[in-house]
Parts: C-alpha cells; sequence; structure tokens
C-alpha cells in the first residue's frame, strides 16, 4: 500500500504518524511525504532566519504532535512529550547531535523555562523534526516512511492509482493520496499588482500579501516610511523585524513598563486596518495543558434548541446572541471574582446563581450594585472607538486603549475580565465547528456568519503573546509607530503610498507592506498543484443557494464531509484521493490550529479518521 502525504505540516504529520502506529504488522505500507520547506512544514521551518526570532501564539505547554485518547474514534494512541515536555528532557540532546540547525535554537532551549511561554516559530518546528525522527524509529518490517522535499506540481489518477509528478520532473504512483496544503499563495489582486507596478515605477518599496518569515524586510531603514496595512499576528511580526532585528532594544523601566531603546536604523510605521485594532494581547496563561472552559449556556442542548425552534436551522442573530451570552457571563463573573469588587462574599454568591437563569446579565448585575459594565455586543466589541469624535487624539486615545488591554491581560486567561472572557472563544471553537459542518445555518445567515463572526473571533482569541502588546506601545510613545483610526485605505500620490482613515487623517510612505496572508480561496490560489486540479474540475468551490435563489461560493474545494475525499465538479466522489485542513477554510470552519493535547483536538482527529479509512482498504 503506497500512500502519499503532500504537506509535511501538523496535519501531513498527524496521518503519516496513524498510518504507521495503526498499521498491523504483516501491512506492507509506503508512506511518502511531501513538502518543499523543512518537515514540520512551512510555517514551522526552523532554517527561515525569522522563524528563530518570530514567536509562536500557543503557549508551549499547549501544543503537541501526539495523538492521546481524548481523540474521538482516533484509534489506539501512543503517547508522547507535549511541546514543553520535550523542551524539557529532549530538546538540547537532539539539537546537540543535529549541527544543521542553528546555534540559537540552544539559547531558547534554556530561555523556555515555564509552561506558560512562547516558542519560536522555527523551535516548533524543530519539535516536528524530532517527532518525525522518533516515527521512522517506530517503521517495522514491512513499512516505510520517507520525506522528500519537493513540491508535488500535479497529480493525475491513472488507473487505480494516481501519478503524482514533482518539482523536478519525478513521477511517484501511490494508492492513496493525502493532500494538507495549509495556507496557498494567491495571485496579487489587481489593487495588489498595481501597488507592486507603482513601487517598481517609482522606487518605492513594496511587500506583498505573504508569509512574513519570507519577506525581504532587510531592505527597511531609517529613511523609510512604511505603511503597514493589517493589524493582525502578521503585522506583530512586522513590529518584531522593523525593530529588534534593526538593533534596538526592548527593556523594562522601574515601573517594570516596557520601553524601547532605537538603534536608530528603525523605519517609521504607519498602521492600520479595515477594522483598526490590534489583535487583543492573549491573556496571560492560566490554563493547565487540556483545560477547557466549560460553558453555561453556549451548550449543545441550547444549540438543539435553537435549531428545533428555527424548524431544523439556527437563525445566526440567536446563535451570536448566545455566543456573547457566554463571554458577558464569563465577563461578570471575572469581575465580580476581582479584588476591588464592592460586593460583599454573599452577594457574589447570590450575584453568580442569579445569572445563570438571567435574562439581561448586565441588568441582573446592576441590580445588584455591579456597575461600569461593558457592553458585550458584537459591535462595540469590534470597533471600540464607535463614537468617538474627530477632535480626539487619536494616539492617545489608542495608547489608553493598549493600556487597558495589557493591564487586562496581565490578570490572566482565566481571571481577567475581558482576555478571561475571549479566551474561552477558543475552548468553546469545537461547538461551533460543528454548527457549521452540520449545517445548522441557513445559506443566507452563514453568509452572515461569515462575515461578520470570522473577524470578531479573530480579534479577541488569536492575539499575540502580551509583550508584542506591549512592544507596540512602546514604540508609539516613542514616535516610531502610529496605528491610523479605522477604516483605512490606501492609494497613491504621485510618488508615494497615502493611507487616509475613517477620521480624515492623512498619511504618507515610501513604502507599503500588506501585513497579511492571501486568502483562503481556491480560485486566487498560485500553488501549481491547486491551479492544476481545480483548472481540471477536480477541485471545485461549493455552492450555496440563497432563499432567493441566487447563489454565492466558498472559497474552499468541495469534499465528501464524511469521508475526506474529493468531489469534483460533476460531484463525483474521487475515492482515495484525500483533502483536509486549511484548503477546506469555509466549508469547515477556523482550522488554522496547532494540535492541543488532550482536548480531542481537531487537526488529530481528522488525521486519525483519514489514516483509519486508508487502512481499512488494506
Ligand atoms: C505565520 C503563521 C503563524 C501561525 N502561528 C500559529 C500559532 O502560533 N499557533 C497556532 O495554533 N496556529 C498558528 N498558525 C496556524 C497554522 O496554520 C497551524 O498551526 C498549522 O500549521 C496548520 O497545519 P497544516 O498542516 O494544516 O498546515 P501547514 O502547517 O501550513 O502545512 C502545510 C504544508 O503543505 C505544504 N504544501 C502546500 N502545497 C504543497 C505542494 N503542492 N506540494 C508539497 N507540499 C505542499 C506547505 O509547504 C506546508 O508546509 C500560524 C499560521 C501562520 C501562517
Amino acid at each position: 500500500m503506497q500512500v502519499a502525504i503532500i504537506g509535511a505540516g501538523p496535519r501531513g504529520l498527524a496521518v503519516a504518524e496513524r498510518l504507521i502506529n495503526l498499521a498491523s504488522d504483516d501491512l506492507p505500507i509506503n508512506v511518502q511525504i511531501y513538502d518543499p520547506y523543512a518537515i514540520g512544514g512551512r510555517v514551522w521551518d526552523p532554517f527561515l532566519p525569522q522563524n528563530q526570532q518570530f514567536l509562536m501564539n500557543t503557549v508551549v505547554d499547549q501544543v503537541t504532535l501526539f495523538n492521546d485518547d481524548s481523540i474521538e474514534n482516533g484509534g489506539k494512541p501512543l503517547s508522547g512529550p507535549n511541546m514543553f515536555q520535550w523542551i524539557e528532557n529532549e530538546a538540547k540532546l537532539f539539537l546537540d547531535s543535529h549541527p544543521e540547525f542553528d546555534v540559537s535554537y540552544l539559547n531558547q532551549v534554556s530561555r523556555l523555562k515555564s509552561p506558560n511561554d512562547f516558542a519560536t516559530r522555527g523551535m516548533m518546528g524543530i519539535y516536528a523534526a524530532w517527532f518525525f525522527e522518533w516515527l521512522t524509529k517506530r517503521v517495522r518490517h514491512e513499512q516505510t516512511i520517507n520525506f522528500t522535499q519537493q513540491a508535488v506540481n500535479d497529480l493525475k489518477k491513472i488507473g487505480d492509482k494516481f501519478q503524482l509528478i514533482l518539482n523536478d520532473g519525478t513521477l511517484m504512483l501511490a494508492d492513496f493520496v493525502v493532500m494538507a496544503l495549509g495556507h496557498s499563495d494567491d495571485v496579487l489582486s489587481d489593487e495588489e499588482q498595481y501597488f507592486q507596478d507603482f513601487a517598481g515605477e517609482k522606487g518605492l518599496k513594496y511587500v506583498s500579501p505573504g508569509h512574513p518569515s519570507e519577506a525581504n524586510l532587510t531592505q527597511f531603514d531609517e529613511t523609510d516610511t512604511v505603511i503597514v496595512r493589517g493589524l493582525g499576528l502578521s503585522f506583530f511580526d512586522y513590529l518584531d523585524a522593523l525593530t529588534s532585528e534593526k538593533g534596538g532594544q526592548y527593556v523594562r523601566d522601574e515601573n517594570n513598563e516596557l520601553v524601547y531603546v532605537p538603534s536608530g536604523k528603525e523605519p517609521h510605521v504607519i498602521a492600520g486596518s479595515r477594522g483598526g485594532f490590534p489583535l487583543h494581547a492573549r491573556g496571560v496563561n492560566e490554563k493547565a495543558t487540556s483545560e477547557l472552559y466549560q460553558p453555561k449556556f453556549f451548550t449543545f442542548p441550547a444549540l438543539e434548541a435553537l435549531k428545533a425552534a428555527g424548524n431544523g436551522q439556527i437563525v445566526y442573530k440567536e446563535f451570536e446572541k448566545l455566543v456573547l451570552k457566554e463571554l458577558n457571563y464569563k465577563y461578570l463573573i471575572n469581575r465580580i471574582n476581582q479584588p476591588d469588587s464592592s460586593l460583599t462574599y454573599g452577594q457574589s454568591e447570590a450575584l453568580k446563581s442569579a445569572l445563570l437563569t438571567s435574562v439581561d446579565l448586565n441588568i441582573t448585575a446592576q441590580t445588584f450594585g455591579l456597575s461600569n459594565l461593558a457592553s458585550f455586543d458584537l459591535d462595540s466589541i469590534v470597533n471600540p472607538a464607535k463614537g468617538i469624535s474627530n477632535d480626539v487624539d487619536y494616539t492617545q486615545w489608542m495608547l489608553a486603549y493598549l493600556d487597558q488591554d495589557i493591564k487586562d491581560a496581565l490578570l490572566g486567561n482565566k481571571s481577567a475580565p475581558f482576555a478571561g472572557a475571549f479566551d474561552i472563544m477558543r475552548d468553546i471553537r469545537d461547538k461551533i465547528r460543528y454548527v457549521v459542518e452540520h449545517d445548522y445555518f441557513s445559506a443566507d445567515d452563514y453568509e452572515t456568519f461569515l462575515n461578520r463572526f470570522k473577524s470578531f473571533d479573530v480579534l479577541i482569541s488569536v492575539g499575540p503573546p502580551l509583550e508584542r502588546v506591549e512592544q507596540l506601545r512602546a514604540l508609539i510613545k516613542i514616535g516610531l509607530f502610529k496605528i491610523t483610526a479605522p477604516g483605512i485605505k490606501v492609494d497613491t500620490t504621485f510618488n508615494s503610498f497615502r493611507a487616509t482613515d475613517s477620521m480624515n487623517h492623512v498619511f504618507e510612505g515610501n513604502a507599503l507592506i500588506e501585513a497579511r496572508l492571501g486568502p483562503t480561496d481556491i480560485s486566487v490560489s498560485r500553488n501549481p498543484l491547486i491551479v492544476s486540479l481545480r483548472d481540471r474540475g477536480i477541485f471545485v468551490k461549493p455552492v450555496k443557494q440563497r432563499h432567493d435563489g441566487s447563489t454565492y461560493q466558498l472559497g474552499a474545494a468541495n469534499i465528501d464531509k464524511q469521508t475526506f475525499e474529493v468531489l469534483d465538479e460533476a460531484g463525483e466522489k474521487i475515492e482515495h484521493l484525500y483533502l483536509y485542513g486549511i484548503t477546506l477554510e469555509g466549508l469547515k470552519w477556523f482550522g488554522t490550529v496547532i494540535p492541543r493535547p488532550g482536548v480531542n483536538t481537531v487537526v488529530l482527529r481528522e488525521g486519525a479518521w483519514i489514516a483509519q479509512r486508508i487502512l481499512n482498504y488494506a
């Protein structure tokens, strides 16, 4: 049995591990993994120099590549160290015997002392390399596993088999193919192409959407004024690269506040986004490895009740209300538990139980004397600057906003009023996945969900380590960085890039960085494999029909949701051709996660299912 796995990221590795470890002793199985990047995949490639610096946004204790018995129908698990345990016990030994990795990784091992630390992305890649070495040692008599560091540019069905065409033209055959392709590079939009051409003509600098670890950032120096479009995770990578990698230093002052000591080589940065707000800082971790918040309102019975009330479909508005009620509840519990809460112990306990049956949580809390309550509606959370006057000094306003965010995040991801509430989005995500995958929304409501909910979820729950937000505050304070008001628009003047925002501020720069990855949409992908499969009608986008008969397409490639096998343009299942992960975004929900131990984590769960389906054919 020959199995080709295209993509050596966490998903590709998850399938490989299950195939090797679950195959019976007498099954001849040959697993071939392909990726142009190192084992562990592109995001974590330890040989990309910037990955020695860029941080993960998941604490080391909550990262694993090993199956465990929480995985639903995952087959017999073979346990192994999570990333923190690996750093404590194995990393140094492994690095000592692998001189191909940069020596700086050994220093990182000494730095990563707490389960709540954030490792660099490259360190994750080294954990993956160690995992792969472990896996190769598990290989039994009839088995082989190989990694070929090459892209697969195309694949074709030949009889019962698939022929893979590698980047160097080599042809390989496989009985089964699993594609776990991650984020793909996209063709530039008309606007991006215009900016790139404009930069070329005028001698300006332009960085198109893509992985920050692969961008050329040595080209920027103190003579540049850079407009950065995007305030998400990529923005924080660029922030790091344009400051500490230019020789500046972040140090703590006597009040323990982070301040920036510039090297003089840093460019000036003007950053903004449509939404206008940098992702919220992650609360300092207080959660154990596998600890998940247990919702009180956003439960399966409540979701089923909404579905029944909606005649078999959940109305999006009701879904949003339920999510926000859960967040609001957690916010209030954390407010009550703050040492400066004015409530007595008796009042606190009475309020906590009253909240469980309350229809309007804030009104109930107010009747118990809790005041200054935040409004937990989605629009206010997404745009806290809504309604501020144009006369306000926006930089001062933003500094006060970041102060609040930092102060709150320091209280921890269980205890902080906001960061504690926001963090539960990570813990309830599997329930949201269930709603999406089981088509609980009508096409109309699903469209609203996609347009409204994604940016909200990202803003509050995937933020960078707290330190990065502290760095941003330090940079604004010394005038190196400026954040625009929401609604940034970029165009060009005669010889510069120009940004305007909703408060009519105008900024000009000689450089523009698009601080984001492209959309996950197969119709704009540049990945040769995706392009070929799409152009031949093998990858097609699922279509949703609205109530009025009109339609829209998702960005994903279509699959049979039961088996993960690709559905072609005729709706025919291509047996033994599996696709999972980020290329399914839209058809599935929030695949951009790393496996977490002990929580039936989606990456390992789906990988185990695919591997077992393959093994069932043996
Ligand atoms: C910059 C960045 C930082 C991130 N940080 C975090 C984080 O800190 N925590 C977290 O939980 N998640 C993070 N993520 C989300 C990340 O997507 C997941 O954690 C995880 O890597 C997804 O695993 P995957 O295997 O599905 O995809 P990937 O890890 O992206 O792996 C897919 C692999 O497929 C390969 N591939 C694609 N096409 C081909 C082809 N034609 N032939 C051969 N190989 C191919 C790619 O080169 C890539 O290596 C981050 C994502 C990005 C982009």
